[in-house]
């Protein structure tokens, strides 16, 4: 699922290519991505593009008339830019808006259609797709220390609750934790003024970094290769592989469909979470599906 980094790399190419454009025409080819009824799909036909913003991992086209498209990606979704006069043809195309410079589509990999569309109308109900996180980029220590001990959850859900902070899921918490040295399964309420300010520096220096990189890849094109596993990760997909600090080896936890990646020569005192303790953990207080955290009202 696209995270931070990507997600701002994806408004930031938005902002060059579609604002101060007009809507020409919106094709919509999946029965699941539109979950509002009103205002129709053919009501967009006409109206410019005036601002981009991103809500966490939400996306945003606003509109002319308050008129706001709230787009989540979930885990396969993507956009794309495209010349004038493509035409939407495979079936992962979900979506196309074709605008007088080219063409956005929306595409999703896979049998399982998640990505959604919302369209709100005004500042209110726009509002009501936030769901509270706040940012790590730009909170105080203050306000990052008690939103993470806000409730007694491992870090790994602490960091990947939408509600709690905004933008990070899977692959960059694990990375966060493995920068700041600390283990997915602390709790919150144990971690200490100190610790909670590691784990901010190391959130604040992650995601910077590859703001950063990403950014230096992209250049003023449209970011094409948007992915969860990137080579130049410590420990996220690094299953087996050496830890690059401690050459370590990553371990994982399997849960349901998903990867959890830690250095245990970095995080855990060398410690192998695979017995019964983990188990409890697991079903108790582990992040269970990106989809349920990333819920939409
Ligand atoms: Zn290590």
């Amino acid at each position: 699922m696209p995270e931070l980094p990507d997600i701002l790399l994806y408004t930031e190419a938005l902002q060059r290519h579609v604002v101060d454009q007009v809507i020409e025409e919106v094709t919509v080819r999946s029965p699941f991505l539109v979950r509002t009824v009103s205002p129709s799909i053919s009501s967009l036909r006409g109206k410019t593009v005036i601002g981009i913003q991103n809500i966490g991992k939400r996306i945003i086209l606003n509109l002319t008339d308050e008129v706001h498209l709230v787009f989540h990606l979930m885990i396969a979704g993507r956009f794309k830019w495209r010349p004038s006069g493509t035409r939407p043809k495979s079936r992962n195309d979900l979506m196309c808006i074709t605008f007088p410079g080219g063409v956005l589509l929306l595409t999703e990999v896979g049998t399982k259609k998640r990505a959604s569309l919302h369209i709100a109308v005004g500042a209110d109900e726009l509002e009501s797709y936030d769901p509270g996180g706040i940012d790590v980029l730009t909170c105080t220590v203050e306000t990052f220390a008690n939103a993470l001990r806000l409730e007694n959850h491992t870090l790994k859900r602490a960091l990947t609750d939408p509600r709690l902070f905004s933008g990070i899921g899977n692959a960059y918490s694990d990375e966060i934790l493995h920068r700041a040295g600390m283990s997915p399964f602390q709790w919150t309420s144990r971690t200490s003024d100190t610790e909670a300010g590691t784990l901010l520096s190391a959130a604040r220096s992650t995601l910077g970094q590859w703001i950063h990189s990403l950014r230096d890849e992209v250049g003023t094109s449209f970011p094409e290769k948007v992915t969860a596993f990137r080579p130049a990760m410590a420990v996220h997909g690094k299953f087996g592989m050496p830890c690059p600090i401690c050459s370590a080896q990553v371990q994982r936890i399997v849960y349901g469909d998903r990867e959890t990646n830690y250095c245990p020569g970095c995080q855990t005192d060398g410690i192998i979470l695979a017995d019964r303790a983990l188990s409890r953990i697991l079903k108790k207080d582990w992040p269970r599906n990106i989809e349920e955290l990333g819920r939409t009202p």
